[in-house]
């Protein structure tokens, strides 16, 4: 059923463990993530991001998801993910998504918070709740990520004091932390600062979201679902499985078809929700 993104995330951060956000790009991404999401009697997120509405449009998505979520015995909740403007946020909800992230990570911090504060107001006027950034999340240069940061090193962590003063100063319902974590596919695996996320949620009792979901070492994973982390993005780890299953079917198979590939792409979907829903520690949380 479509749930709202906040009861989701707060259950999860109240319970100790996270909920998976799966960038979807086509009806193959939704049905694979939904039908983990039940197997698992698990909530989920199905989220678009702005930079993927040239191959996913949102006036096109946002209808399949909402009835997907609709249809859905499990709790979903219908995202937008780093959305660049007021405008575009102010366009997913008018499209029915029941939470957005407004993406000003990359501004001076008084900008991000006067537009983030503007994204609240109109948003909690539709009972729509809102996701913010603080800190700058890099991009590790390999595509495929929801991100939209040049490739750089992730060395500007999210600092503890700016987050509290941003939080009391939007009013947001959960933000976006950046501890080493990266956009895209990594080169090499990083390694999470634990720390000072642990620094944040202490500070701040409020659900915080990992961008950069794909390719992070398990461990960090688990250290995160334990330490305040309530939502994890995965994006880009979606596709290299898919890329990876069509890859081995066409080698495989002298007569390929594309009502195969399709299903072979459903079901690269559920593998990769499946694998990540257990790792996040939120199977039977359907509650
Ligand atoms: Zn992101």
């Amino acid at each position: 059923m479509l749930t709202s993104y906040k009861s989701i995330l707060n259950k999860a951060y109240q319970g100790g463990y996270a909920v998976g956000a799966f960038n979807c790009l086509s009806l193959e991404n939704v049905m694979g993530v939904i039908a983990a999401a039940e197997e698992l009697h698990s909530p989920v997120i199905l989220q678009l991001a702005e930079v993927q509405f040239p191959y996913a449009p949102m006036e096109l998505m946002a209808p399949l998801f909402l009835k997907a979520a609709h249809q859905s015995s499990v709790p979903v909740a219908v995202h937008l993910d780093h959305g660049q403007s007021f405008e575009t946020c102010a366009r997913a909800i008018r499209m029915g998504f029941n939470s957005v992230m407004f993406d000003g990570a990359c501004l001076p911090f008084e900008n991000n918070v006067s537009i983030t504060k503007a994204v609240v107001r109109m948003a909690k006027a539709a009972d729509v709740d809102v996701e913010a950034e603080l800190g700058k999340v890099g991009d590790t240069g390999f595509g495929g990520g929801e991100g939209t940061g040049s490739a750089s090193t992730a060395d500007v962590f999210t600092d503890v004091e700016e987050s509290a003063l941003f939080i009391e100063k939007t009013g947001i319902d959960a933000l976006a932390i950046a501890i080493g974590n990266l956009h895209g596919k990594y080169i090499a695996t990083p390694k999470l600062n634990i720390k000072r996320l642990t620094e944040i949620s202490e500070r701040n009792n409020m659900p915080l979201v990992l961008h950069g979901g794909s390719g992070t070492s398990e461990e960090d994973f688990k250290a995160c679902v334990h330490h305040g982390i309530a939502k994890i993005n995965v994006a880009t780890a979606m596709q290299i499985a898919i890329t990876q299953k069509i890859e081995k079917y066409l080698q495989q198979c002298p007569q390929p078809n594309y009502i195969d590939m399709k299903w072979k792409m459903i079901e690269a979907s559920k593998e990769t929700a499946l694998y990540h829903l257990r790792l996040f520690e939120s199977e039977g949380k359907a509650l």
